[in-house]
């Protein structure tokens, strides 16, 4: 019966995905990935002979109206993205949404996800956190956004590529201090994995002596504000309010 399926796949390390991924990989009558070339390796490891479509940031919306029709035909259609969770940073919430308002059934292969696994082995706390994607790739804009969540308590988990992880840690000294603590965890999974856990200002040290720790995909990890939120709010009483109003 038809079926839209959110099919987790690797981050690096092939033998992460599931066997019940790899079965609808294999089954489905269509995969939607986002690079296809990319992805077609991917299901050629695993002899996934199925056709495939791509759905990309730029044409998410065109694609909708095409896989809608399949479903109503009955197709089991699998999505995924180049590595981790689909819709996680990536493509598939316009997707998702309208295949649900069009009441079909919309069903997970959960599996790997780089920002759980980079919160998982941070030392961290974990019992809540913040997910912000991809901070600003301009400077003024990512400062900006840093000094938002300055005074944030729960922990920070972002994406970072390569160019800019290095600038970001920099800013994060900047707008949250160089005491923060922060883990960068790179190429997880991967041959070079590697996870370190420094106050931001040692970060910053710790990137600029060695190349090779700049290279690779970057999850950052940044310990919450431990400073007790400001209280601007305080004493003001809906009649201290009204007071200060009817005053002016
Ligand atoms: N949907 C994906 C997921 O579930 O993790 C994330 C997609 S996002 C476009 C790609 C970013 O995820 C990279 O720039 C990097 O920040 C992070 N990432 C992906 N794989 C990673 C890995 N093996 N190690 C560290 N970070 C990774």
């Amino acid at each position: 019966t038809a079926c839209l399926y959110i099919v987790a796949t690797p981050i690096g390390n092939l033998g992460d995905l599931s066997t019940r991924a790899a079965d609808v990989l294999r089954t489905a009558d269509l995969v939607a990935a986002e690079d296809t070339r990319h992805s077609r390796r991917l299901l050629d490891s695993i002899s996934a002979d199925v056709r495939m479509l791509s759905l990309h940031e730029h044409n998410e919306s065109q694609r909708v109206a095409q896989i809608l029709e399949r479903l109503d035909a009955g197709a089991r259609i699998a999505l995924i993205c180049d590595a981790g969770t689909p819709l996680i940073s990536d493509p598939g919430f316009v997707l998702v949404r309208a295949v649900r308002d069009a009441g079909h059934r919309v069903e997970t292969l959960p599996g790997p996800c780089a920002a759980i696994a980079a919160l998982s082995v941070s030392g961290l706390p974990t019992d809540r956190f913040v997910f912000e994607g991809f901070l600003p790739s301009r400077a003024t804009a990512r400062r900006r956004r840093l000094r938002e969540l300055a005074g944030e308590p729960r922990t920070l988990v972002c994406y970072e590529s390569s160019h800019r992880v290095a600038a970001t840690v920099a800013d994060i000294v900047t707008e949250l201090g160089a005491e923060r603590p922060v883990t960068l965890a790179r190429e997880l999974t991967k041959l070079h994995e590697q996870t370190v856990t420094l106050p931001a200002g040692e970060l910053v040290d710790w990137l600029q002596a060695d190349d090779q720790r700049r290279r690779g995909e970057f999850v950052l990890v940044i310990g919450g504000s431990e400073a007790p939120p400001p209280n601007e709010t305080a004493g003001l009483t809906p009649e201290r309010i009204l007071r200060e109003l009817l005053r002016s």
